[in-house]
């Protein structure tokens, strides 16, 4: 059986358009790496790109590379390359600050744009911080959080309703909203969109703009390989950019921070979107990564993404293993990830780590499988599988070490 997997797989990977891209990635001996949902592996550039810009653009350079090497336009030109992956023009996204502070400044922004009206309305189960980010608004007098299960929200939208905030690819489940039809049924009740883009851009074709979005956040540090805790981007659609005014009105969001005027003005574009200096070195990272997606292309990645998660569910058939799959079964329908439901779940996970096969946990008791393209073989599903099947028949999860909790799961 294994040895008929890995025949097969090695087959499908001598056929991989994608298999070149694993050498543009740094990835450690004996671990399959499931878990580029949660953080990217390593650009092969970006070392070298870091140490450039350290020690060349900082260290040569010094405050001359704000301008010589355009550490000025950086936000911009990182948001420009992500732009095209997610569907829409380069002075739509600027690349800033952490998806948290995003989704804020963009709450708050769609709040304004939609006067009289204090709802925003998401799903329970929201990935945290999308529902946390609301409560800070709610304290301040701002707004009113509402939350109806993913089936109903279409009837929770009515005339108090002013933003529908969403996750596009559920962190959990891997479940796609229809994003078309969502954003047009919010129109419908005169309410704003704002899709949080975490687990799809860089690993699913989005198309933001098709879609008629208003506006959208994602992070920079999962299927972009932007390095942990990378700046992430956000996205205001052309239209309403003018009458767009968020509240963390710093200086680099205003129309000329180097006039140092005493009166906040904000810059005409997407730029009104920053805030603070940004964090050069992050973004430097950041663009190496996005480079990266690009060069391959969104769509080939999320084309090989559902044919590695197809691949991997067969080989647990022909293992004859039956887990609860929480997952939709149409690789369509799904992020690029496989979640299980076992009550043994962190266990289970624990012990895959020691096996060097690293994919997380997510409370209370589901087992999540990333399964990055860019980087990932055939042959990598068929030994994760199998690891996973001996893991469950030879109860070895149920080792005492594997029980511990440590301060990340
Ligand atoms: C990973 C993730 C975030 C991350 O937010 P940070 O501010 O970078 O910690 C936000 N939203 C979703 C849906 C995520 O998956």
């Amino acid at each position: 059986m294994r040895e008929e997997l890995v025949r097969r797989a090695r087959d499908l990977d001598a056929a991989d358009p994608l298999a070149e891209y694993r050498e543009r990635f740094i990835l450690p001996e004996n671990v399959i790496y499931l878990d580029g949902n949660s953080l990217g592996a390593l650009p092969t550039a970006t070392p070298a790109r870091m140490q450039e810009v350290i020690r060349g653009e900082w260290g040569e350079g010094l405050i001359r590379s704000w301008n010589d090497a355009d550490w000025i336009g950086a936000a911009r030109r990182v948001g420009g390359k992500i732009a095209p992956l997610i569907g829409v023009q380069p002075h739509e996204v600027v690349a800033c600050d952490s998806t948290s502070v995003n989704l804020y400044k963009l709450i708050a922004a769609a709040l304004d744009m939609r006067a009289g009206r204090k709802v925003i309305l998401s799903e329970p189960g929201n990935f945290p911080t999308d529902l946390y980010m609301i409560a800070g608004l709610e304290r301040q007098g701002l707004a009113e959080r509402r939350l109806a299960p993913r089936d109903q929200l279409i009837e929770a939208l009515d005339d108090d309703v002013a933003l529908l905030l969403l996750t596009h690819v559920h962190y959990k489940t891997g479940d796609v909203f229809d994003m078309a039809a969502m954003t047009k049924a919010a129109h419908e009740a005169g309410a704003l969109v704002l899709w949080d883009l975490s687990h799809s851009g860089g690993a699913l074709s989005v198309d933001l703009n098709g879609c008629e979005a208003d506006l959208a956040v994602g992070c920079g540090y999962k299927y972009f390989n932007g390095g942990p805790g990378a700046p992430a981007y956000a996205f205001v659609a052309e239209r309403h950019q003018k009458a767009l005014h968020q509240p963390l009105t710093g200086w680099f969001g205003h129309a000329a921070p180097f006039a140092f005027s005493d009166d906040y003005a904000p810059a005409p574009g997407i730029d009104r979107l920053q805030c603070g200096t940004a964090p050069i070195l992050g973004l430097a990272a950041l663009e190496v990564g996005v480079d990266l997606v690009a060069e391959i292309s969104v769509d080939r990645l999320a084309r090989k993404s559902r044919a590695l998660s197809e691949f991997f569910l067969e080989c647990l058939g022909e293992w004859g293993l039956d887990l609860e799959l929480v997952s939709p079964l149409d690789s369509t329908r799904r992020g690029s990830q496989l979640s299980f439901r076992h009550a043994e779940a962190y266990a289970i996970c624990q012990a895959l780590i020691a096996r060097g096969v690293i994919g997380d946990f997510r409370d209370p008791d589901i087992l999540r499988l990333g399964f990055a393209p860019a980087y990932l073989r055939f042959e990598d599903m068929a030994e994760a599988a199998r690891h996973l099947v001996e893991v469950l028949e030879s109860g070895e999860w149920k080792k005492p070490e594997f029980s511990e909790r440590a301060a990340v799961t």
